[in-house]
Parts: C-alpha cells; sequence; structure tokens
C-alpha cells in the first residue's frame, strides 16, 4: 500500500462545452478548497475527479459515458492502492438525467446540477461517507450567492470571464439549456460590479460577461434604477483597470436600444458581437420558435454597424433542423453571404430528449446534414478568412494573454477577438500595444510590435 498523507485532497475537474462551464468550473474549484482540496491537471493521483458535462447535442453527452468508462478503471486501481477515489458529474448532463447516471455508470458517487454547486463541499463529505448522491435541485440565486463569496486570487491573469446571468426562457423547440439550466436568472448589478472590482484589483484587463442569454440581463443598479445590459456595460467600463468588456450569448429580441447605443458610446466595449441567427429561413426560424424573422436580423445588423461600423459579426447556425428543405438550406447561405460573418460555428441539428424538436416525423437524414454542413462550413470559411485579410496591413490594439507554443512568441487577442501571435518579450503580457497584422493563419492573425512599443517592452523586461 502507497504511503498517503490523508489530509492532501486533490480534485481534477474535466470541462466540456461552453464559457459558463469554464467559469463555473473555475468557481467548483474555488469551493472545493474550502472542503481541503487542491486543484491538479490529471485524473491520475486524483482523489476526487469531476466532469463538468455539456448536454447541448449528443455528442457532447456521449463523450462524457466514455470518459466514466476510463475513470472506472482509474477508481478500481486507486481502490487495489487503498485510495478512495470519488468520481462526480456536474453540468447539464448531471441536471438531465439526474439518478439515471448513477443507474448507468456505478462508478459514479455524485451528481450534481449547475444550480446546487452551494451544495457541493457538503455534499463530497457525504459521498466519501459511502452515500451515492443526486442533487438536482433549481436555486440559481443562491448558486450565485455562493460564487460572491469565493474570492479566490487569479492574479497573472489578464482576461476573465464573469457570469452575471444564468437560464433561459425562449424555448427554441431544438433546445435543452431552459431545461437544463432552467429559467432566466440574472445575477444582481452589485455581485457583479464586486466581482468585476475584484477582478481588475488582481490584475485582469478584459472581461467577457457570460449568460445563456447574457442580453435579458435586468438588475437594480447602485442608483436604485432598473438597469439592463447597456446600462451595466456603462458602469464596469468606469471601474479603473477594467479595459475591455466583452459579452456572450446575445438572443436577438433582447438587443435593445440601450445596449445597441453602449456600442457606439462605451469605448471599452469591443467591436465583437455573438448574434446567433441559426437558420435564414423564416419557416425554420418559426419552427425553431426564433422569435424573430429573417428581415428582423439583417434590420437589427444594420442598426448595430451603423452604433459600430468596424464590428466583427459571430453567429451559430444549425442545419438539418427537421423539415429543412433545400430552399431552406438556400437562404442560410445567403444570410451568411449578406451579413458577413468574421466567423461562426455550426452544427447539425441533433435530436435532443425532451425537445418538442425532437419527436417531429420529419427529421433530416444524417447525409443530408453533413453535406449541407460542409457546404456551409466552406462558405463560413471563406467568410472568415476574408475577414483576417482584411486586417491586414492595419494596426490593432493586442492585448497580450500568454506565452505562444514557439520561444519567443507572445499570444494575444485583437479587438474582433482573433489571437494574434507577435515575436516579443513575455514582459508584454498583460500589456495592450498596437500591432501591426502582416500575415494571416488559418484561424490567427500573425503581426509585429512597432519599434517604440519593442523599446518599451524591453525596457519593462529590464525594470
Ligand atoms: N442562447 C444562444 C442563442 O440563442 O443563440 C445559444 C446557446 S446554445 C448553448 C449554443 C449553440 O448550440 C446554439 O446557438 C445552437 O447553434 C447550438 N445548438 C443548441 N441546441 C442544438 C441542437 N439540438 N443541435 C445542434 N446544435 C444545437
Ligand atoms: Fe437555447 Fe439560446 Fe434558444 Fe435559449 S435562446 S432555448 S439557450 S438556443
Amino acid at each position: 500500500m502507497k504511503t498517503r498523507i490523508p489530509e492532501l485532497k486533490r480534485v481534477h475537474v474535466k470541462t466540456y462545452g461552453c464559457q459558463m462551464n469554464v467559469y463555473d468550473s473555475e468557481r467548483i474549484v474555488d469551493a472545493l478548497a474550502s472542503a481541503g482540496y487542491a486543484p491538479i491537471d490529471q485524473p491520475e493521483g486524483a482523489d476526487l475527479v469531476l466532469l463538468n458535462t455539456c448536454h447541448i447535442r449528443e455528442k457532447a453527452a456521449e463523450k462524457v459515458y466514455s470518459e466514466l468508462g476510463r475513470l472506472r478503471r482509474l477508481k478500481e486501481a486507486g481502490a487495489r492502492d487503498g485510495q478512495q477515489v470519488l468520481v462526480a458529474v456536474a453540468g447539464c448532463v448531471a441536471q438531465a438525467e439526474g439518478s439515471e447516471i448513477i443507474r448507468r455508470a456505478p462508478q459514479v458517487d455524485l451528481v450534481i446540477g449547475p444550480q446546487a454547486y452551494q451544495r457541493l463541499p457538503e455534499l463530497i463529505v457525504e459521498a466519501a461517507a459511502g452515500k451515492r448522491v443526486v442533487e438536482t435541485e433549481f436555486a440559481a440565486a443562491e448558486k450565485f450567492a455562493a460564487f460572491d463569496r469565493t474570492a479566490a486570487d487569479r492574479s497573472g491573469r489578464v482576461a476573465a470571464f464573469l457570469t452575471v446571468q444564468e437560464g433561459c426562457d425562449k424555448f427554441c423547440t431544438f433546445c435543452v439549456v431552459p431545461y437544463t439550466r432552467g429559467a432566466e436568472v440574472s445575477r444582481p448589478a452589485e455581485a457583479i460590479l464586486s466581482e468585476a472590482r475584484r477582478r481588475a484589483a488582481e490584475g485582469v484587463r478584459e472581461l467577457t460577461l457570460l449568460g445563456q442569454n447574457v442580453n435579458a440581463w435586468r438588475g437594480k443598479g447602485p442608483d436604485g434604477r432598473s438597469w439592463g445590459l447597456g446600462r451595466l456595460l456603462v458602469a464596469l467600463a468606469e471601474i479603473p483597470g477594467v479595459d475591455r468588456l466583452r459579452y456572450t450569448t446575445s438572443h436577438v429580441s433582447d438587443m435593445d436600444e440601450e445596449l445597441i447605443a453602449a456600442h457606439r458610446d462605451v469605448d471599452a466595449l469591443m467591436p465583437y458581437l455573438h448574434l446567433p441567427v441559426q437558420s435564414g429561413s423564416d419557416r425554420v426560424l418559426a419552427a425553431m420558435n426564433r422569435r424573430h424573422s429573417r428581415a428582423d436580423y439583417l434590420r437589427l445588423v444594420d442598426k448595430i454597424r451603423a452604433a459600430r461600423p468596424d464590428i466583427a459579426l459571430a453567429g451559430d447556425f444549425i442545419v438539418g433542423f427537421p423539415g429543412e428543405t433545400d430552399e431552406d438550406f438556400a437562404a442560410t447561405l445567403s444570410i451568411v453571404a449578406e451579413v458577413g460573418y468574421a466567423s461562426a460555428f455550426s452544427f447539425r441539428y441533433s435530436p435532443r430528449p425532451g425537445t418538442p424538436a425532437a419527436t417531429r416525423a420529419d427529421q433530416v437524414p444524417e447525409t443530408i446534414k453533413a453535406e449541407r454542413l460542409a457546404r456551409l462550413q466552406d462558405l463560413i470559411d471563406a467568410g472568415q478568412r476574408a475577414f483576417n485579410q482584411s486586417r491586414v496591413d492595419r494596426v490593432a490594439e493586442v492585448l497580450f494573454e500568454r506565452k505562444g507554443r514557439h520561444p519567443g512568441q507572445v499570444v494575444g487577442r485583437s479587438p474582433w477577438l482573433s489571437p494574434v501571435h507577435v515575436e516579443a518579450e513575455a514582459s508584454v503580457i498583460g500589456a495592450i500595444m498596437p500591432v501591426r497584422i502582416d500575415a494571416v493563419g488559418a484561424n490567427s492573425l500573425f503581426g509585429s510590435l512597432s519599434g517604440q512599443a519593442r523599446r518599451r517592452a524591453a525596457v519593462e523586461a529590464t525594470a
């Protein structure tokens, strides 16, 4: 039997899916620190392995079960060495499948939905005592309150996420989010502002506000008035040290005048907006319950571009929604061309259990979905290349975030969210500097610092 120090416990968190899960995983690590767990990068050697899962498409959920197969072997190997390895499943698969996971996967000790993370430390103790625990209660407000209590030191990072909203009331007919994340809940403005101040004090210069429907955020401001996301962005931009702001993901019907005006008036708000449309066909949009038409979307794009002409738009698309015809798909291709996205994500429709579209009889064959997806992705890739190419020989303000993979290379983000690779001293990390864009890669830009910026970086490096 190996000698172990009983007090030293280690947790490995594996995150799947969206940025909300990335943020939640960080808070989970913070919460578990209070229960005596320190994070490690790999499952081997962990006392607790927690999978923070995604249920948005079938493939995402399948990955969890295959990972659980690997963890079963790890758990058995631990038991042979006299080590108790706990396995926990969190996130949207936990919420959607609940005790079904416990039934299918005997190696799982704890199943915990996203609204219950504030109870994680106590539930881990129960699981360690041999109880198989399932906790999928909805209490988003309490989850936010628990996050407010965690004040982890994240020094060294220059860009961070900040959750402001959870859940969704839109009920698009293809989507599990309203079922797994529950109703829309906004985090109080004061809590958001105080987390933003804390992050700025730690050296964070860019904040990305997160929510499944982030622009549905509503709250009472410190002035006692009712605020929307536009007003919140104004207040966040006033915090010293908060130089850059972004928010994701937005719904068309919650894009109000104040928020559009923020794109014109708030310098810190970066010229980038992820505004999914899913389909270019009115018939499909109605069947998806998106609550707007193609023309509504295009009008909104015009308004946003009038407020911020250099804005880069990003989208999401689903191909092969039930009943989608060749004509509907052609309308999707044409909206992509008409909008001119800087980038976009595209997915094959994946029937999700419990959603209205899943039971429709007119499902599109997988071969047609695959063929449409390939055509759409070609068009999106060409648009992205054209957008990136249009940056060449121009100067962009880049926030340097980390060292690159190659020695002497540093990577940052342009205002339009593209990664920018530059040969420079690591001392530029944390700085926002003008970079001349020289060349374009598959998904990123390559640039150079001006002589003056180089000299400044060198002086800072030797200071
Ligand atoms: N709230 C955002 C909105 O309304 O656009 C989207 C959030 S969802 C987590 C992210 C993306 O996953 C969606 O925009 C959609 O394109 C995709 N998605 C959601 N359900 C899907 C499904 N059943 N099949 C394929 N893609 C799906
Ligand atoms: Fe899902 Fe977004 Fe529709 Fe809500 S608005 S149901 S999160 S796709």
